[in-house]
């Protein structure tokens, strides 16, 4: 069988590594990726194909003879093009529109939440400043608000003071979040650490995936501003098996629950961000695709036919498959990242190292890099993920901070310090 990726991350690097090793390629089934990146080319064709435009999709899909599509990136799954590829009978991993919302509308997610009983904060959708003025009013600080829509990790506003707050509110009601400015969540502040969990579904059967935690912020000790992420390691062992099995009972099954029975039933990953307060687990955020780096970590300790299981979620049949096999070490990755990111990123330098780096033993994904003249050069914001396993967090760690040391560019920098928390825990 022939395969489409779309997408051009890290992320789709680690998914491109673990598909191109799939028995679903066996009698010359062939992996393209659109646009895909550098690392990728290693394992993948890519091919210059606009998401966007699902005709075009459609038609490249017809001439190579593409029976399955995997979605990495939330934009086209919340755009519906999950959408028009069932309705031309191709199979595809990734939700459909409607329920591709949990991602791409926050209050979809709240009112789900309510009407299905899941532990998340206590929240009100506002449509105006008037209202949302009104509300800050009512919850008091600190208090969280959101706009509705996708703003790449922008739109959260943790507000610490009714200051921030109302500045925020202001922000998005003057439509910096452009879709989104429409409407916003007001949501109560929650307290505990963060992690990630990760079920394959296809409607009706549900499949524990993997955990991880990732490094949102910038800066060494979780400061500076907010990026798509910096670095992460799986498992996370903080998520234990029994609040693993709370997650799965609580959040998890009754939303996928819950949507079938509404009639849009979910098809893919559910990504769950979620706090762990004193409480319980609760949900932050639903993101309806791999994440990104926390697919590279968990692809690394991945056992299982990627390809198949991905496969049995698109055609209603993961209730055949038996639940993915992961290695027992534990997986990081180190984000190296272009100078002045999350601004502006510098751009051109050539990158080496990289195969010293893998001779280490560890894996280099790809993110933004680009191929210039037989040369790798620095191509984006988020440019290489180097992973590593280990006995525990604070083995990988030494192994992916050994592999990072390998590579040279003046134009890159990482956190010399992912899996801080959990290698203090290691310590005692
Ligand atoms: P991203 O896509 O970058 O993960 P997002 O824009 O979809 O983010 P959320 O995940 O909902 O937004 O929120 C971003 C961050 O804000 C969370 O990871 C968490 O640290 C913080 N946050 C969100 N909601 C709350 C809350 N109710 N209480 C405390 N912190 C919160």
């Amino acid at each position: 069988m022939n395969i489409l990726l779309l997408g051009s991350g890290g992320r789709e690097h680690a998914l491109a590594w673990r598909l191109s090793q799939s028995s679903l390629l066996a009698n010359g089934g062939k992996l393209y990726a659109a646009p895909g990146n550098p690392g990728i080319a290693q394992v993948a064709e890519c091919v210059a194909l606009d998401v966007t435009d699902h005709a075009a999709v459609v038609a490249f899909c017809d001439a190579n003879r593409i029976g399955f599509v995997v979605v990495g990136p939330e934009a086209p799954l919340v755009d519906g093009l999950g959408d028009t590829l069932r309705g031309e009978g191709i199979a595809v991993f990734g939700p459909n529109k409607a329920p591709a919302q949990l991602e791409g509308s926050k209050g979809f997610t709240k009112d789900l939440c309510q009407r299905a009983n899941i532990p998340t904060a206590g929240y009100q959708r506002v449509t105006s400043l008037e209202q949302a003025m009104a509300v800050l009013g009512e919850f008091g600080a600190p208090v969280v608000v959101k706009a509705d829509g996708l703003a790449a990790g922008k739109g959260v506003t943790v507000a610490m003071t009714m200051a921030e707050a109302e500045e925020a509110v202001r922000d998005i009601f003057a439509g910096r979040f452009g879709e989104g400015s429409a409407e916003a969540v007001i949501e109560e502040f929650m307290t505990g650490e963060e992690a990630s969990f990760f079920a394959l579904t296809d409607g009706a059967t549900i499949m524990a995936f993997a955990s991880a935690q990732d490094h949102k912020r910038v800066g060494d000790g979780d400061t500076g501003p907010n990026t798509g992420g910096m670095g992460a390691y799986s498992p996370a062992p903080v998520l234990t098996a029994e609040l693993e099995a709370e997650v799965m009972t609580k959040i998890i099954a009754p939303t996928v629950k819950t949507l079938a029975n509404e009639g849009i039933p979910y098809s893919g990953v559910l990504f769950a961000g979620l706090m762990l307060t004193s409480e319980g687990p609760k949900l932050i955020e639903y993101n309806a695709r791999f994440g990104d780096p926390e697919t590279q970590v968990m692809m690394a300790r991945l056992q299982s036919d990627l390809g198949e299981l991905l496969l049995a979620c698109a055609e209603n049949r993961l209730a055949t498959m038996a639940a993915p096999k992961f290695a027992s070490e534990t997986a990081l990755t180190v984000v190296m990242a272009g100078t002045g990111y999350p601004g502006t990123p510098d751009k051109g330098a050539v990158i080496t190292g990289i195969d010293a780096a893998e001779a280490t033993g560890a894996k280099v994904f790809h993110a933004g890099t680009a191929a210039k003249d037989d040369a790798i050069v620095v191509n984006g914001g988020r440019v290489l993920n180097v992973t590593a396993l280990g006995a525990n967090v604070t083995a990988a760690q030494a192994g992916a901070y050994a592999a990072v040391d390998a590579i040279s560019c003046d134009q890159l920098f990482c956190r010399r310090d992912i899996g801080w928390r959990e290698v203090a825990r290691e310590r005692g």
